[in-house]
């Protein structure tokens, strides 16, 4: 037991009367998690301020992989000690973003209120935490109150301790602040209960014994060995309304909630030394550090910028109105991730992507590129592997809320919609035609025929020529075949009516032809689909069925005139 100053002990009860508590009493009476050798328990510790970053989704998606792979505890934590910066019912929005990209939570705060023995897992809640180690700082004479008013606050935070070039000015306000703040370190307990009983508001500040000029070793586990300054600044702990600063919500919530992996972004590394010396200072076992590249995106000119707010593709609201599938964007962000996960995926195509083991030491240092192109084709890869039902359940989902009328068709013949989805798909080379929702109704959208759009002939072909050819088709064909047997109808007719049957030798000889099977085969896409490009028309036609398929055939045939 360590000797406490009859003034610590006083200055401490001054300012934190209502503390009945030490710290030992509180983890006495505090559940410990009992978890196998190496599992990890982390955390996403959002604020709530009602917008989810895509750059949120990268240490959320680090945290969820890192803890449910080891077998460990994955949970939720409000920041919520701004209440200026706070939304109303942004945690739950945050919560239902995440969830809908499978980044779901083992404990904290969930939309049904807070699961788990180790809350509240709201900071705003947690104050009696916050207050006893406070407390006990104090009684250490590891930190002191300072009755400042905002203006001189500011003074004592005024000097940019980072600032490169060091000038006159600067060593005249860093003198400034060092005596002003050598003042407020020697605050007796007279003079704190002068203040107190004046009804002035205090701020409690860390008494940092550290030296800027020493480096300290430190591992971080996706940047490496780092050398950090030691912190030197006599930081807020407790703003004047008894509300915690980041950093001694971090110390005390990571603590009691036992977090083992603390991953954030590396905005926070600036303040690690700052952490570090808390840890230290109130006894606490260091977690282990994971600060994540920021998001970046290259600019008009091609060069790096920060992924901001108002950025395309940053807000993560966005994607299912884009009609992004949460499979193509996690797929994505793992790619971002771990530089080794395309070549994983390569190697698995059918697995799910929580099986690829994911390393923090494969992740960037130097920031990740966010690029909506590579998105693209993230998403059309990964939607050629889904399922025909999956890919028609993901479209009619998306339509449902974003294309009405779009979703009426579909949902009047599910069946039909998967039969649809289902061409071209699984072989080896599947079609890619949609990297999201919403590009399917311009991939099948032809299916339903107010969607149809009126054939736009070549101006090459002879509109009577067409009109000939696709009339002898109409009163000719059947679906009552294969895909080969139909194949062989429409190249005869094609060499009935002067068309190459054989495309290869109509390009070495095109002379005595007016065009190849190829060219018929357009005619007739055009005819049944109103587009250049579709699926399989064999397929098309056969879903479509004869008597539709007919219908069109005449459509087209008057289309000629
Ligand atoms: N509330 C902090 C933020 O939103 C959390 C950082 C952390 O994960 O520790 O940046």
């Amino acid at each position: 037991m360590c000797e406490y100053r009859p003034e610590d002990l006083r200055m401490a009860e001054l300012l934190f009367p209502q503390v009945t508590k030490t710290p030992a009493e509180l983890e006495e009476s505090r559940p410990k998690r009992n978890l196998p050798e190496g599992a990890k328990v982390t955390r996403f510790a959002p604020s709530p301020t009602g917008f989810v970053h895509f750059g949120g989704l990268f240490p959320a998606m680090v945290g969820e992989r890192l803890a449910h792979q080891s077998g460990g505890v994955f949970y939720l934590r409000i920041e919520d000690t701004d209440a200026k910066r706070e939304v109303e019912g942004a945690a739950q929005s945050l919560i239902r973003t995440l969830a809908y990209y499978g980044v779901n939570f083992d404990e904290g705060v969930t939309e049904s209120g807070e699961v788990g023995d180790f809350g509240p897992y709201y900071q705003s809640k947690r104050a009696e935490y916050y207050h006893i180690y406070a407390k006990q700082l104090v009684k250490e004479g590891k930190a002191y109150p300072t009755f400042t008013t905002k203006e001189e606050q500011e003074e004592l935070d005024r000097v940019d301790k980072k600032q490169e070039n060091k000038t006159k000015d600067w060593h005249e306000a860093e003198a400034a602040r060092k005596e002003a703040q050598n003042a407020w370190r020697a605050i007796t307990p007279e003079e704190a209960e002068a203040h107190l009983k004046a009804g002035d508001l205090f701020v409690l500040r860390l008494r940092a014994e550290g030296d800027a000029e020493k480096k300290i070793p430190f591992t971080d586990l996706v940047r490496g060995k780092l050398e950090i300054p030691e912190n030197d600044e006599d930081f807020v702990l407790l703003k004047s309304d008894g509300i915690p600063t980041y950093h001694f919500a971090h110390a005390v919530d990571d603590h009691l909630m036992e977090t083992t992996h603390v991953v954030r972004g590396e905005e926070w590394l600036p303040s690690l030394a700052k952490h570090l010396m808390l840890f230290s200072y109130l006894g606490f076992k260091l977690p282990k550090y994971m600060h994540i590249a920021q998001l970046m995106k290259l600019d008009e000119s091609g060069n790096k910028k920060k992924l901001s707010k108002r950025d395309m593709g940053a807000n993560m609201e966005d994607y299912r109105r884009l009609g992004y599938a949460p499979a193509c964007v996690t797929e994505y962000v793992m790619t971002l991730l771990n530089s080794n996960f395309e070549e994983w995926r390569t190697a698995n195509p059918e697995k799910d992507y929580t099986e690829f083991p994911f390393s923090p030491k494969k992740m960037s240092v130097s920031g990740c590129l966010f690029d909506l192109d590579k998105l693209s084709d993230v998403s059309k890869n990964t939607i050629a592997r889904m399922s025909a039902k999956e890919v028609s359940d993901g479209v009619m989902d998306w339509a449902k809320d974003f294309a009405p009328e779009f979703y009426a068709h579909l949902s009047a013949n599910p069946a039909m919609s998967e039969e649809i989805f289902a061409i071209g798909r699984g072989g080896k080379k599947p079609r890619k035609d949609l990297s999201r929702w919403s590009d399917a109704k311009d991939y099948m959208g032809f299916f339903y025929r107010q969607y149809l759009e009126k054939p736009v002939w070549e101006e090459k072909f002879d509109r009577a020529e067409i009109a000939d050819l696709l009339n002898d088709y109409l009163q000719n064909y059947t679906l009552d075949c294969d895909n080969s047997g139909w194949f062989d109808f429409v190249k005869s007719l094609a060499e009935k009516h002067g068309f190459c049957p054989d495309t290869k030798a109509y390009k070495a000889d095109p002379a005595p032809w007016k065009g190849s099977v190829a060219d018929v085969s357009g005619f007739l896409r055009l005819a049944i689909t109103g587009k250049n490009n579709s699926p399989d028309l064999f397929t098309v036609m056969s879903i479509l069925g004869k008597e539709e398929s007919d219908e069109r055939l005449r459509l087209a045939i008057s289309a000629c005139n």
